[in-house]
């Protein structure tokens, strides 16, 4: 699958369908789209096939999308969680949780080093690492490092 953007999911579980991607499949309010939960993501239609195993919703006016309650407890898919939209075919695309999100900054990237469960961007490791020789070695920061080599 093809990535075509990110987008957040806000506190009321609502994302943003970037313009251009609303232009690519034609999301005009009040356009209805289905969803699909499947491998670990959710799949949007916009080509409504009425098999009634998805989720009927509608695009706002702002160009947003809300996701039903069921599949984002089922996705862990909570505020400000980074979405990848990623293009299937010309009538449907594919939302997927990105985890991916540094603990400290909130911004996704494509390479991060885990540390304890939790994601940590290059940015915010090298001012932790520059930390670490200032406020002269806490446990913590310790570990971090031997975690590293
Ligand atoms: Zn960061």
């Amino acid at each position: 699958m093809q990535f075509l953007g990110t987008t957040r999911i806000n506190h009321e579980g609502r994302l943003l369908i970037p313009k251009n991607i609303r232009d690519l499949y034609h999301l005009e309010p009040p356009k209805k789209i289905e969803l699909f939960y499947k491998d670990h993501g959710i799949y949007v239609m916009t080509n409504i096939k009425n098999t009634q195993k998805g989720i009927i919703r509608t695009i706002n006016w702002q160009g947003r999308l809300t996701i039903p309650t069921r599949y984002r407890q089922k996705l862990s898919w909570e505020k400000d969680n980074i979405i990848e939209l990623l293009y299937v075919d010309s009538t449907s695309f594919f939302l997927r949780g990105d985890h991916r999100v540094c603990t400290f900054c909130l911004k996704s990237y494509t390479d991060m080093v885990m540390i304890y469960d939790k994601y940590i961007c290059d940015d915010c490791l090298q001012t932790a690492l520059g930390k670490k020789y200032m406020i002269n070695q806490t446990t913590s920061f310790k570990n971090c490092v031997t975690d590293l080599d």
